[in-house]
């Protein structure tokens, strides 16, 4: 694993901008900079987890958290007739960031299955 950082890092510590919807102790949401939906928020730990294969169960509460974030976040954002959370894991998975990531997308009716 690389020791640099990730463009998500660089968010966090605002060493790039980003149009961030919310933030807290534990996380940041800010808008996908190339949005698949309408509304595309995407919600990260501050804390570098590269990917769901790098969880542990250290990351329980951390995890709880972030799915707890996620119902407010999509209120806060207006997608009061649904919306989807996707998870990218690896190269099969279409994940281009090594820092653990949920996209929330809504703001329209979404297909399935995903591609
Ligand atoms: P994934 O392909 O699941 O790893 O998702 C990474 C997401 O990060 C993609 O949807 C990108 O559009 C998004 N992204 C990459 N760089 C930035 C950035 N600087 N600001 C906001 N979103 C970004």
């Amino acid at each position: 694993m690389s020791n640099e950082s990730t463009i998500f890092e660089k968010i966090i510590r605002r060493e790039i901008p980003a149009d961030i919807v919310f933030e807290d102790e534990k996380c940041l949401a800010f808008r996908d900079v190339s949005p698949q939906a309408p509304t595309h928020v995407l919600l990260i730990p501050k804390k570098p987890i590269a990917s769901t294969a790098d969880l542990t169960d250290e990351d329980g509460p951390l995890l709880s958290h972030l799915w707890l974030v996620i119902p407010d976040l999509a209120r806060q954002l207006g997608l009061n007739t649904g919306y989807r959370v996707v998870v990218n894991c690896g190269v099969d998975g279409g994940q281009t960031v090594p820092h653990l990531h949920f996209h929330i997308l809504g703001g329209r009716s979404l297909g399935w299955p995903p591609g």
